[in-house]
């Protein structure tokens, strides 16, 4: 007789979760997915995250480019956006793709799911609404959430984050976000675009931090020609009498008043309230990060971690990576480790921001050299009206593709073939090979390779060059 009632058992149905249970179900084994309810099913990224955030975008980029074309019209229209059609469009595609990630398609798919808060009981059993359930191994993949701002706050304004901000009933006229990350680079923009009066409120010394100081010249440039105010170097004080009050460097106060404001000032783990302890999985000192090894586990080396709970990269392509190696870790006794080497992600912005493999600072320091382009010259950015924008890529004396960041229309997109030469070991002389047909956008790609293999043409190689074309009959 079988010692437990399931084989696994996965916490969270997220995108991290949802991938090692599909794929344990694939090979049979009795699979049970808890999550707190089914509406939660897809996670932060069908939910709260990714996908209604890239469709708020999508709208936005509708309404600016409608507006940009507006001086190829004799009358223009500038009529409000209806922000209740925007929400609408929003969970119609939300909806959509809730129709393979369901209650009722996790079952046709091998999965048993159950709605509830999981909590250990002991190390290899969990209680869900007072019933039992136990396993030879479990996955966390309780995702993570946002971080609360802590200040006094009279909720003078109405407040945001992004677990009710796609849900949003009126169209904000002055809206300010705190906290000037990729969420709410990304999000702030879209606001602006539909037609509200944004401001970015951030701590630090510019917006969008990870990333290379050119980048964020880039992007702070292009928010400040789309009427986006950006104040770096602050510190909230409070919210008061519908106003955000804040303090700068120097010590002066300020504050902005405001009708809506959006906190997006960093992720806390999900993993409170689970009774880690009962199952003998250790935290840090700060009860804010599990402690996980290279092959993601816990201190219970039955239990794994996957996604945004394992508090490194916290993209839905990670909780993808993740469950890989944890699927793998678990079938074979040969362990695989989590290799962030060819990690990659990309800031949905205007422009976007791609960014993968070793950053700036890595390469400086392991010799590498930055080759630089930007889109100035590029026939087909011209034509389309997005020169704004550089790319960099970190190479070897051999041209081996090794990082590199891009921020241009579309840079997610133009990055790919540049991901794949670091994820194949190939280099730019392969990426000069290759046939790109005018005028592709990805043509950037040649320009920077054409740049890399033109420096071999030196004073002397012309010479012989020269004396070969005189001497050929
Ligand atoms: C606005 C926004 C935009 C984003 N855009 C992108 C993007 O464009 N590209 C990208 O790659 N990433 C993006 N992300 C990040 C991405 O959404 C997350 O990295 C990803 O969803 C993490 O997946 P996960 O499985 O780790 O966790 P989650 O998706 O958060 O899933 C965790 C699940 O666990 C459940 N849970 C928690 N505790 C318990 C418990 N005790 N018992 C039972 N269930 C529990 C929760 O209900 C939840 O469903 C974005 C995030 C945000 C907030």
């Amino acid at each position: 007789m079988n010692k437990y009632t399931h084989d696994i058992i996965i916490i969270g149905a997220g995108s991290g979760g949802l991938n090692v249970a599909a794929f344990c179900a694939r090979i049979k084994l009795k699979v049970l997915l808890v999550d707190k309810s089914a509406t939660h099913i897809g996670g932060d990224c069908l939910n709260t995250g990714c996908v209604p955030s890239k469709a708020l975008i999508h709208v936005a980029n509708q309404v600016h480019a409608s507006r940009l074309s507006n001086k190829f019209k004799s009358s223009s229209d500038s009529s409000p956006v209806d922000i209740q059609k925007v929400t609408e469009y929003i969970k119609s595609k939300q909806d959509h793709i809730r129709q393979n990630e369901n209650p009722e398609y996790l079952k046709e798919k091998g999965i048993e799911y159950i709605s509830g808060s999981a909590m250990f009981v002991d190390a290899h059993t969990i209680e869900v609404d007072g019933k039992r359930y136990s396993a030879k191994k479990f996955v966390l993949a309780t995702g993570s959430r946002a971080r609360a701002l802590s200040v006094p706050n009279d909720k003078s304004i109405k407040e945001y984050t992004n677990e009710n901000i796609f849900e949003i009933d009126f169209l904000p006229n002055e809206f300010v976000f705190i906290g000037g990350g990729p969420i709410n680079c990304e999000l702030g923009q879209a606001f602006a675009r539909l037609g509200s009066k944004v401001t970015i409120l951030t701590t630090s010394e510019r917006i969008l931090e990870k990333e290379t100081k050119e980048v964020s010249a880039v992007m702070e440039s292009v928010f400040k020609d789309e009427g986006i105010e950006i104040v770096t170097g602050i510190t909230i004080q409070e919210i008061k009498n519908g106003s955000v009050c804040y303090s700068t460097i120097g010590g002066e106060t300020s504050s902005k008043k405001a009708d809506a404001i959006f906190v997006g000032i960093g992720r806390v783990l999900n993993i409170e309230n689970l009774q880690l302890e009962k199952a003998g999985i250790q935290v840090n000192q700060t009860k804010s990060k599990l402690i996980v090894d290279e092959y993601l586990r816990t201190t219970n080396k039955n239990i794994y971690v996957v996604g945004d709970v394992a508090g490194n990269y916290q993209f839905t392509h990670v909780a993808e990576m993740h469950a890989k190696v944890v699927i793998a870790n678990m079938l074979s006794p040969l362990k695989q480790k989590f290799d962030s080497k060819y990690i990659a992600w990309v800031t949905y912005t205007s422009p976007e921001i791609a960014t993968w493999g070793v950053g700036h600072e890595a390469a400086t320091a392991r010799g590498f050299e930055t080759i630089s382009a930007d889109f100035v010259h590029d026939d087909r950015a011209i034509v389309d009206e997005s020169v704004t924008g550089r790319v960099d890529i970190y190479v070897d004396a051999k041209g081996t593709v090794y990082g590199g960041t891009m921020v241009a229309q579309n840079a997610g997109e133009l990055s790919q073939e540049l991901i794949l030469a670091m994820s194949a070991g190939l280099g730019l002389k392969d990426i000069f090979n290759k046939v790109y047909p005018y005028p592709v956008a990805s043509r950037i790609n040649k320009q920077i390779s054409s740049a890399w293999m033109g420096r071999k043409l030196t004073t002397n190689t012309a010479q012989v060059l020269r004396f070969l074309f005189k001497s050929n009959s």
